[in-house]
């Protein structure tokens, strides 16, 4: 799918996306749809062994099986996809589809259901100063009430965007802010001190992803709430994150940890932790976009949602999937996903 504007972050640049689709048809004439949204740089993967992983390991898996047992199914496909994990997501979301339209409900009702819908940050990508203010009162026209402003690649460039974009959009906006990896600590604290009057809600994943104590001492040093993206990438990470009180806040993505209930396991630790959850996405289809709505509707400290990714996409085939009005996010009231 491309794009229907180019947008840069601090590592690349990106014009089009490809998604894989699922398709499950069960011998109760139900059928359940999942998505996968591989991302080279973060998920390790691309289109092509999604595919391949589908064709070697997810059909002769799950040919004959009982979908409801999710959790038996997803034990199957753990091993061999381990290191695939948008392909992962790709089946957990199916099977969950396909129990909601067994139980006839909702998928965030089946999990519990706390909200109905949810507020959803836009993004606005590396532009210069000029574009950034005039995206940011673009979407504020649109009805959206927070904004995320990428940047990382020039701090004094990224703060003089954020000062702009607070002076044309007013104080009633949420800015939220994501380095994608791009500083180091002294660039941290001094975009803090310097964008004070700002206001910034967060930081998204300022320093590198391979240095974890480094985010740590930004942590500790910067009075925002910190929250990790690129680091979080499992269970696991989740676990260290917390116990070793790196950040603030966690960027839970399904594509990045398999699915749904992975994700619920990570909000739990996090939960357990006292860190906030933010659910995201990637470049990804309406569909793949539902099935982290159902997710963060579904679950009390799921505070934040970063869900846009579909927005831009051209001849997305699920497209729809996802209800947004002035800037809120709202479930299709329909069984399943809320796809056919
Ligand atoms: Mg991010």
């Amino acid at each position: 799918m491309r794009l229907r504007e180019p947008y840069t972050i601090a590592y690349e640049t990106i014009s089009s996306t490809g998604n894989v689709f699922l398709r499950i048809e069960t011998d109760k004439g139900i059928t359940g749809y999942g998505c996968a949204a591989p991302d080279l740089q973060i998920t390790g993967e691309t289109t092509e062994s999604v595919l391949k992983a589908c064709e070697a390991i997810v059909k002769p898996t799950l040919k004959g099986v009982d979908p409801l047992r999710i959790a038996f199914q997803m034990s199957k496909i753990q091993k061999p996809l381990k290191t695939r994990p948008s392909a992962r997501a790709l089946v957990d979301i199916a099977l969950y589809d396909i129990l909601g339209k067994t139980a006839g409900l909702p998928v965030y009702k089946l999990l519990g259901g706390f909200r109905t819908s949810i507020k959803t940050c836009i993004t606005i990508g590396i532009l210069s100063v000029k574009e950034t203010v005039q995206k940011a009162e673009e979407f504020i026209k649109q009805g959206f009430k927070s904004l995320k402003i990428k940047g990382g690649r020039d701090v004094e460039a990224d703060i003089e965007r954020l000062i702009k974009v607070r002076e044309a959009v007013g104080k009633a906006i949420e800015i939220r802010f994501d380095a994608n990896q791009g500083y180091t600590l002294e660039d941290s604290l001094h975009f803090f001190t310097a964008t004070r009057s700002v206001k910034v809600e967060l930081i998204e994943q300022p320093t590198p992803r391979g240095k974890p104590d480094l985010l740590g001492r930004v942590t500790q040093n910067v009075p925002i709430p910190i929250m990790a993206d690129e680091s979080l990438m499992n269970l696991r990470d989740a676990f260290r994150l917390a116990r070793r009180e790196l950040v603030d806040m966690v960027n839970i993505k399904l594509m990045k940890c398999g699915g749904i209930s992975e994700a619920l396991h990570i909000n739990a630790v996090a939960r357990a932790a006292n860190l906030e959850v933010m659910v995201g996405c990637m470049d990804e289809a309406a569909l793949g976009i539902a099935a982290g709505l159902h997710f963060a509707l579904a679950r009390p400290n799921v505070l934040y949602a970063d869900l846009d990714g579909h927005l831009d996409l051209i001849d997305d085939p699920s497209a729809g999937t996802v209800i947004l009005k002035n800037g809120i996010l709202y479930p299709k009231p329909f069984p399943g996903l809320g796809f056919e």
